[in-house]
């Protein structure tokens, strides 16, 4: 039987968020951790400045073949910064599941 979890020391717990070999931070989806939304590029107004893209904390936004830069929604966080540095203003947060 598992022990109740106010009798379990730190010396018991598993280590966690290891980087056990390069680049193996792309196996965590962070982007399950938003809880607000996400943000919806209008490639219409978008003038390809990457301003988004140097911008992302997460290094969530791509570039895609045709030069538009996109979030990556399985690692995007939601926190808006892109939306607030887009100097077009074509980017909007969007509640999820939009
Ligand atoms: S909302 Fe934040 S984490 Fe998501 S793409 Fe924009 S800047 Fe990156
Ligand atoms: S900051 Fe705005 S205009 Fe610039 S690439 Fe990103 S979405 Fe397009």
């Amino acid at each position: 039987m598992a022990k109740p979890i106010t009798q379990i020391t730190w010396k018991e717990l598993e280590p966690g968020c290891v980087i056990v070999e390069p680049g193996n931070a792309r196996e965590y989806r962070t982007g399950d951790w938003r809880t607000v939304g996400h943000p919806k590029v209008d490639t219409e107004r978008c003038i390809k400045c990457a301003q988004c893209y140097i911008f992302c904390p997460d290094a969530a936004i791509e570039r895609n073949e045709q030069g538009y830069f996109l979030p990556n929604l399985y690692y995007c966080k939601g926190c808006g910064i892109c939306a607030h540095e887009c100097p077009v203003k074509c980017i909007e947060m969007v509640p999820e599941g939009e």
